[in-house]
């Protein structure tokens, strides 16, 4: 099946393609599970086999995605320990975005999608998980990003010169420009922030992040992923902050890589509609 055909096959079938796309999904978000548990503690993400926290083996038909936490409801079979609400939210998570990029994006764009968003929840998941983002999967956003850009000059809206090989290196320009743009944006907030607030208002990994984004999605996906993600943090920091008034241990911790990936995730679906409707709110 080629593009063409599987865009028909999609459009004439889109139930069963997002059920597909939604299958292959929730497996894809079973094994970011196992990274976002292992990465930041430095441990294989092949072997060993999963096992409970007790040391037990876990059979393989509790591992299959979503069905296995609800087969258990929660519970570990072998001790009873409760099993984090976190393995089923991923898995049903990854298997929407699979499902809504086959059918909202063009079958190219949905393939880069399928490796771009699940290096984002790793991302997310981890800081969310462990406060430490491991450097492995973000660079690997920097490195794919570019080498997407050069395969499918399309993800940049390149297509207009009639030399491929013209499109492609416009293409990498974008995606290089985005990854300059992402670096030094963030870099710059981290320095104002030192000055200002007398401490580190953004780590490294932001920077990282912020520039595998612009790899992806150019300058303008750059902006948006810094920009874009300060607002969504502070709306889902608002709740936090609820939550640190009520109880009793003050957390400081702004979930910022989380929210640079909504941002992010946002942006590879719908910018350049985004910019569209910037547009024709500020002309009236
Ligand atoms: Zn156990």
């Amino acid at each position: 099946m080629n593009l063409v055909e599987a865009q028909i096959f999609i459009a004439l079938h889109p139930a069963v393609a997002a059920v597909c796309a939604g299958a292959v999904g929730a497996c894809v978000g079973s094994f970011l599970n196992v990274c976002i548990h292992r990465l930041p503690k430095e441990e294989s993400i092949v072997t060993p086999a999963s096992r409970c926290a007790c040391g037990q083996p876990i059979p393989w038909w509790l591992n299959i995605p979503l069905f296995g936490w609800l087969a258990l409801r929660g519970k570990a079979r072998c001790c009873g320990a409760a099993i984090s609400v976190r393995y089923p939210v991923v898995e049903l998570l990854t298997a929407l975005l699979f499902a809504a990029s086959i059918l909202t994006l063009p079958p190219a764009k949905a393939a880069v999608a399928a490796v771009f968003l699940p290096l984002l929840i790793v991302l997310a998941g981890c800081d969310l998980d462990d406060m430490l983002v491991p450097d492995a999967p973000n660079l690997a956003l920097v490195a794919l990003g570019l080498i997407f850009s050069i395969l499918l000059p399309s993800l940049h809206g390149e297509t207009s010169a009639s030399l491929e090989v013209v499109n492609r290196l416009h293409a990498a320009g974008d995606s290089l420009v985005g990854i300059a743009v992402g670096t030094a944006l963030v870099w710059w907030i981290r320095i104002i922030g030192e000055i200002v607030m007398g401490q580190e208002a953004m780590g490294e990994a932001d920077i990282i992040l912020c520039a595998g984004v612009g790899a992806f999605c150019g300058w303008q996906g750059a902006l948006f992923c810094l920009f874009g993600g300060a607002v969504i943090g502070v709306l889902l920091k608002f709740p936090m902050v609820i939550a640190v008034f009520t109880k009793k241990e003050a957390d400081s911790h702004v979930p910022f890589v989380p929210s640079m990936a909504i941002a992010g995730a946002i942006w590879f679906f719908r910018g350049p509609e985004l910019v569209q409707a910037w547009h024709l709110w500020v002309n009236g």
